[in-house]
């Protein structure tokens, strides 16, 4: 008897080997089988005449074999089978490689229907490989939309959908609806059952409609229920309660004054840490809008409380430039200032860690090593992370179970979509830095092609010369990646820079380098003792140079719009005019609206909405990196407004029954459970 929870392997036609290659899909029971979706369809429901095929296209076509088919071996290993099929309209090519077993399954004078993709080439006509069967009889592969899965070795499509057959078979009728009537009914969604049956096979495309349609919105609610869950239980955590300082005190030693937007964002999170609950902040803000002065301010705020900052930034570099910013700004006060990363010898990380614990640092700043599970700290009571899309909420809350409940700042310069902020930090309280620091001038953005060449080195000339300095940033190359000849490597192209320009320094920093030269050529620029830069992306976050005020992207093509945004952020921070400058041969469409954006605006949330469309949200926030579970069906930048709808609905379920213990509520709350337990390192 097979049940939903029962393994696969007891499906017919599925034995052991492919029982396994199914679990490497993520597949083990019934259950999974039927909830893993096709990857696409194909519409093999539409017969044509042959006359009216297009090129490209996958059709099926009714006719008759004219000939009788010819076999013929063109080489050792190769052989080939022939034939011409007619209908009224017209007739045309039929070819099979090392299929010769055909031969015998098609007879001259016979009708079937062939199912492939057409090739037109003037008047000649033709298919390769094409599926068949007779034309009376039932079809079996034909006439119908036909679903395609993802595949593993070992595993065909026949194979697939039949064991998704059986199970549908055995199973429909025990599939759990998570979904409480009421919600379904009041968004007009179908019954699990025909969402099951339609997604897999389909009636016809209205009703593969429908089926998706209840399938996102199931996905999209079950993960708001998750998250809005996730939230209440945070609510409720108490936190250690700061003592209000007044925050003139340190605003007065500053050089500027902070704008209004910085000071919203430290006041809504001194509220948070006055509050005797848990802070879970994130602060947003565009690159330049001065996010580091308001952790600055907090961290100040916690010394002021007796208590201890981590300040956790992604990479070597960046962590040596907040200990250079944030020393600048609090040691004046008397606080003492430490820094913990990897690339540090073992005996001044054990130092630093000796100090952590016997309380002797006001603030620590560092790279993952802060985390490491042998470091201990005393009194921590404010965790400020920069740039947090590089890290999953599983590092942040390892950080989080060091200290007793201290509170957490989340720092991102990746302005992001309302509905997705949601979802991704649907767990933290957002301010927004929508102010940039005044006198502030928009980065000239140009797109250009290789003719621009000379001028573009001219222009390096121009600028340098009057003393500005130079990034040029190169796309990452992967070892043995299949590469168009004219994509430019880092190495080599400041090689060709520093034989152009013998006058000026160039200088190349990629990520193969050891943390330490790589810490010590950007040391140099940002000192001014390197004109140009020649980079892969590891500038792409937070790196403060404010005498470089000329930005070049070689094969702009190869990053993303969010990516060449963050990218022109390194340009502009400082008095002088500055410009960004994007170098593609591409021609491809995507690319060039891509590149138009980027000339058009400099506002981040504006680019990353058109990020998103263009791209889909999994480019965006790069691989895996949201630390959310992954949606099956779901597309969390197209389906945005069915994400709206599922968070209201869950927000008002939430509301109604918190813990989810009534009756209606039973499947949803396991289905949650079971999210947590397999994303338990993304979620806890
Ligand atoms: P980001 O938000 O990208 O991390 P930073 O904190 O690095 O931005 O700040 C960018 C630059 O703006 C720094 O050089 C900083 O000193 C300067 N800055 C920050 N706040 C102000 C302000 N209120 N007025 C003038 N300059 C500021
Ligand atoms: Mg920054």
């Amino acid at each position: 008897m097979l049940e939903l929870n029962s393994d696969v392997r007891f499906l017919k036609g599925i034995g052991e080997k492919k029982a396994q290659a199914l679990n490497k899909l993520g597949v083990f029971s019934l259950y999974d089988l039927i909830s893993f979706f096709p990857r696409k369809y194909e519409d093999r429901s539409v017969y044509k005449p042959i006359a009216l095929c297009q090129n490209g296209e996958n059709v099926c076509v009714k006719a008759l074999v004219a000939n009788v088919p010819s076999l013929a071996r063109i080489r050792r290993g190769m052989d080939i089978v022939k034939l011409k099929a007619v209908d009224e309209s017209a007739m045309m090519d039929i070819t099979f490689f090392n299929r010769s077993y055909v031969k015998n399954q098609l007879s001259q004078g016979e009708s079937y229907v062939f199912y492939g993709k057409v090739e037109v080439s003037g008047k000649h006509i033709s298919m390769v490989n094409p599926l068949f069967e007779r034309e009376e009889g039932e079809r079996r592969i034909t006439g119908k939309i036909f679903p395609v899965y993802k595949l593993s070795s070992g595993l065909n499509q026949s194979v697939v959908s039949g064991g998704i057959r059986q199970a549908l078979d055995n199973c429909l009728e025990e599939i759990p609806d998570v979904l409480p009537d009421t919600v379904r009914q009041s968004c007009r969604l179908c019954q699990v059952k025909y969402a099951y049956e339609n997604i897999h096979f389909p009636a016809d495309f209205k009703a593969l409609e429908i089926a998706r349609r209840r399938l996102i919105f199931e996905e999209l609610f079950v993960l708001s229920c998750a998250l809005g869950r996730i939230r209440k239980n945070r609510v409720d955590k108490q936190g250690i309660k700061f003592r209000k300082f007044n925050l003139e005190e340190f605003y007065s030693t500053l050089p500027f004054s902070p704008t209004n937007a910085q000071r919203r964002a430290v006041n809504d999170a001194v509220a948070d840490m006055c509050s005797g609950k848990e802070m879970n902040r994130l602060v947003q803000g565009d690159v330049g809008s001065g996010k580091t002065l308001v952790a600055a301010a907090l961290i100040w705020f916690a010394w002021k409380n007796n208590l201890c900052s981590a300040f956790m930034a992604p990479t070597e570099i960046l962590a040596a430039q907040h200990f250079e910013t944030l020393s600048g700004i609090l040691a004046p006060f008397g606080m003492h200032i430490g820094k913990l990363t990897g690339s540090m010898t073992a005996k001044e990380k054990r130092e630093a860690k000796a100090a952590l614990k016997a309380g002797q640092y006001d603030l620590v700043i560092g790279t993952h090593a802060l985390f490491s599970s042998d470091v201990e700290y005393s009194n921590l009571g404010l965790i400020v992370t920069d740039e947090q899309h590089r890290f999953g909420v599983s590092q942040r809350s390892a950080l989080i179970g060091k200290g007793k409940t201290p509170h957490v700042l989340v720092m991102s310069a990746t302005p992001i979509p309302r509905t997705l902020a949601l979802i991704l930090y649907g767990d933290l309280d957002v301010s927004i830095i929508d102010e940039l620091p005044p006198g502030r001038q928009k980065v000239g953005t140009f797109a250009v092609d290789e003719s621009y060449r000379q001028r573009l080195n001219n222009f390096i000339l121009k600028l340098t010369g009057e003393g500005r300095q130079v990034f040029v940033v190169c796309p990452m190359v992967e070892e043995n990646e299949d590469l168009p000849m004219n994509l430019k490597s880092a190495e080599e192209h400041a090689r060709e820079l520093s034989a152009l320009f013998p006058k000026l320094k160039t200088a190349c920093v990629h990520g193969k380098m050891k943390p330490k030269d790589k810490d010590a050529i950007m040391a140099s620029f940002a000192a001014g003792d390197i004109d140009i830069l020649v980079a892969t992306t590891v500038i792409e976050v937070g790196v403060d140079v404010p005498n470089a005020a000329l930005m070049i992207v070689e094969n702009a093509e190869r990053f993303g719009l969010s990516q060449l945004h963050q990218l022109r952020g390194r340009v502009g921070r400082g008095q002088f005019k500055s410009y960004c400058v994007l170098v593609s041969d591409s021609d491809n469409e995507d690319t060039q609206a891509r590149l138009k954006i980027m000339c058009k605006t400099n506002d981040g949330f504006k680019i990353s909405e058109e990020d998103l469309r263009l791209r889909g949200p999994g480019d965006f926030f790069g691989s895996r990196q949201s630390g959310l579970p992954e949606t099956h069906i779901a597309d969390l930048g197209a389906d945005t407004l069915v994400l709206q709808q599922a968070q209201n609905e869950a927000s008002l379920v939430l509301d109604s029954d918190p813990e989810l213990i009534f009756p209606e509520h039973k499947a949803l709350r396991e289905r949650i459970d079971s999210l947590f337990l397999q994303n338990s390192d993304s979620f806890n």
